[in-house]
């Protein structure tokens, strides 16, 4: 999957998310990427999440729905992020060793943030002042 959220000069943000899927997937399965709510949600009023990994862990827990929901009650993005990967863990805790899933988030005042499952989960991250890859922190070390 590759998920893009962003916000413009003018506050107006914007998002999009891709996925090849996964392999060997069950023919006519649907993963999170195309759900509103589970691997894309903006919300120009707070901010925008997206996210990657097994699907069906996502959409489990509203994964995107529920980072812009944190950040609505005032949780930092990061927080947004780390609180939903806590989720998703405690869901899938029988099988969590075999499940990747991250998730990236930004707010109305441009601040962002990032967390996965596992480590191996990288971003970019592009402003005015920088133009970074970033390699997120994650819930396993
Ligand atoms: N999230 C995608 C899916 O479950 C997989 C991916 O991250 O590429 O379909």
């Amino acid at each position: 999957t590759i998920g893009m959220i962003g916000i413009d000069a003018n506050g107006k943000m914007a998002g999009s998310c891709t996925t090849s899927g996964l392999a060997f997937k069950m023919h006519g399965r649907v993963g999170d990427s195309p759900i509103i709510g589970a691997g894309l949600y903006v919300d120009d009023e707070v901010g925008a999440a997206t996210a990657t990994g097994l699907g069906e862990s996502i959409i489990r827990i509203c994964g995107s729905f529920l980072i812009v929901e944190l950040m609505r009650q005032g949780r930092t993005p990061q927080e947004a992020c780390e609180e939903a990967v806590r989720r998703l863990v405690a869901k899938n805790s029988k099988d969590i060793k075999d499940i990747q899933a991250g998730f990236l988030a930004i707010n109305k005042d441009g601040e962002s943030g990032a967390f996965a499952v596992h480590p191996g989960f990288n971003f970019a991250r592009h402003n005015q002042q920088e133009k970074v890859l970033v390699d997120s922190k994650s819930w396993f070390k």
